[in-house]
């Protein structure tokens, strides 16, 4: 009864997907899940940042409306009214993926996985325990918030991304600690809802995976909408106050918050999964478990997929991980190419980049060329108000093969796509020039990005 040709543990991004396909290629399949399905993405990452953005988003279109002719007297922010619509959207996206499942014959079970063989599971659930035997084993629990030693979450002022997700309020300040991806959209989002937003940062730059020119538009672009940033900077301790607390920094700063928010990074979700037993290897370092691009583990039969690799920790990664897994399942011998993976950031200004930095391509000593568009010049920036902003393009001199991309500005994060396509696809970048771009859209700065490299710009001098 309990026998199935794929186990998958974890119904994230990852893990659903896997299972979906899998049970549409005709492969008996369940998917354990200790807590709802969608797991970060849907839970307390993807989804419900980008609908509070989405509120945030309205909230700067009102203050800017008398720009467009229209006089908005007064406007209330109801907190508990955005915070209720993001757990609706969460809500019923959930119940299309567990629709989903119904509709392909995927076997759901709710409880917390081990594994305990190459071919066997054990959940524990409210019901009891149960055994699973499967021919293959997928691990796609995903990872959680890294908490800083001498930082630790208490859950009430010192909270972790998914703590503020449930906040349901305005805080008056925030201290967001780290100044990555996460720390950089709650910033964006506060600020719009009000909030006094400090960040601290240790590296440089805010972003600092980002091109370095990106990251530093975007540190402008936050000091304009009043966002403090302190990068180089450390937080040393904090005090607890009547109201809030009191961080002191390493340039020997005091600064006064409501609450801290911090950032820095994911650990694995590995270490209840009974891989020792098994001899699932795990990297040391930090505990991610290790795969081939096949997305094998080095056990026979068991793969692992998303966040959880430590490989790119995004969930279209993980969705493509899954499809990967599931193609091998069946017998192919299919593996994964990361050098086009769209990398998307929902602040205000959006950001997104695929493929290598300027500094990357430096240190690589490629044979480059870097040719720059600016927003303002398109018609559709004007039309819509929003004028900041540029795209970056990183194109071999010989092969004329975009090695990067790198955007700031409106709607950074679906133009994005087609440089994906191309670099995926090895389309010259003059071929991008050949195609008719819609007039007018946030679309035609690719080509005439292009025609710059080509030396032959259009709209400008
Ligand atoms: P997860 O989504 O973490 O799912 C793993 C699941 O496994 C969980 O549901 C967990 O409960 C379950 N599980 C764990 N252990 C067990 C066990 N022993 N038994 C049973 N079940 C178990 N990525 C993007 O691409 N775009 C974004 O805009 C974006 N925004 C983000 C915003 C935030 C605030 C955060 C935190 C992350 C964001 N991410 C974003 C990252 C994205 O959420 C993750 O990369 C993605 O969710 C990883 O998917 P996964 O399937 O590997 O794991």
């Amino acid at each position: 009864m309990n026998e199935f040709d794929v186990a998958i543990i974890g119904a994230g991004p990852g893990g659903y997907i896997a299972a979906l396909r899998a049970a549409q290629q005709g492969l008996k399949t369940c998917v354990v899940e200790k807590d709802q399905v969608g797991g970060v993405c849907l839970n307390r990452g993807c989804i419900p940042t980008k609908t509070l953005l989405e509120s945030a988003k309205h909230i700067n279109s009102l203050k800017k409306a008398s720009e467009f002719g229209i006089k908005v007297s007064d406007f209330q922010i109801d907190a508990l009214r955005i915070w209720q619509r993001k757990n609706q959207v969460v809500e019923n996206l959930r119940k299309g993926i567990e629709y989903l499942f119904k509709a392909r014959g995927v076997n759901f079970i709710k409880g917390e996985a081990k594994l305990v063989a190459n071919d066997t599971v054990e959940v524990k659930s409210d019901s009891g325990t149960l055994q699973l035997k499967a021919k293959n084993i997928i691990l796609a629990t995903g990872s959680s918030p890294f908490e800083l030693p001498d930082l630790k979450f208490d859950h009430k002022l010192i909270l972790s991304s998914d703590d503020i997700l449930d906040l349901s309020r305005i805080p008056k300040s925030l201290i967001i600690v780290g100044g990555g991806v996460i720390g950089c959209e709650f910033a964006s989002l506060f600020s719009s809802l009000g909030t006094s937003i400090t960040i601290v940062e240790l590296m440089e730059n805010l972003l600092s995976l980002e091109d370095r020119e990106i990251s530093k538009t975007l540190e402008m672009s936050f000091k304009k909408k009043g966002i403090g940033i302190k990068t180089r900077t450390k937080l040393e301790s904090v005090k607890h106050k009547e109201i809030g607390v009191e961080a002191c920094l390493s340039d020997g700063t005091k600064i006064n918050s409501e609450l801290i928010l911090v950032c820095v990074g994911r650990k694995p979700n590995a270490d209840i999964l009974g891989l020792e037993k098994v001899k699932v290897k795990a990297e040391v370092k930090g505990g991610w478990i290790k795969v081939d691009d096949c997305l094998r583990t080095n056990v026979e039969n068991v793969y692992a997929i998303g966040d959880v690799t430590g490989k790119i920790l995004l969930a279209h990664v993980a969705s493509r991980q899954a499809e990967i897994a599931v193609e091998n399942i069946l017998g192919h011998n299919k593996q994964i190419d990361y050098s086009a993976v769209p990398n998307c950031i929902f602040t205000f200004p959006e950001v997104s980049s695929v493929g290598i930095s300027e500094a990357k391509a430096k240190e690589l000593n490629l044979d480059y060329s870097i040719a720059k568009f600016p927003f303002r010049v398109l018609g559709k920036s004007h039309t819509v108000g929003e004028t900041e902003g540029f795209l970056k393009l990183l194109i071999d001199r010989k092969t004329e093969l975009i090695l990067g991309a790198h955007i700031i500005g409106p709607d950074a994060t679906g133009l994005i796509a087609e440089l994906t396509l191309a670099m995926k696809n090895k389309l010259k970048a003059g071929l991008i020039t050949e195609t008719i771009h819609a007039h007018p859209t946030f679309s035609e700065i690719i080509p005439e990005t292009v025609f710059s490299f080509l030396n032959i710009p259009l709209h400008t001098v």
